[in-house]
């Protein structure tokens, strides 16, 4: 089922969105593109305790991420 992909730290359901530079963006405004890179490690993931602790507005929808819920 897993390890295919074998990112170190995290894998699919262990962030709820993206940050690069100023922006950040919710799972649902992710592109598949950009959802496999953040897989792979190249994309700072916010993770659930993250976007629990702060309060991070994605930059595409305006809604307040939240802790992504497989
Ligand atoms: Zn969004």
């Amino acid at each position: 089922m897993s390890g295919h992909i074998g990112t170190p730290g995290g894998n699919f359901e262990t962030f709820s969105g993206i940050a690069f530079g100023d922006e950040t963006v919710c799972r649902k405004c992710m592109t598949h593109e950009e959802t496999m890179t953040a897989i792979r490690g190249f994309t700072d993931k916010l993770s659930d305790d993250e976007v629990a602790s702060k309060e991070y507005t994605c930059s595409r929808c305006n809604n307040q991420i939240v802790p992504f819920k497989g």
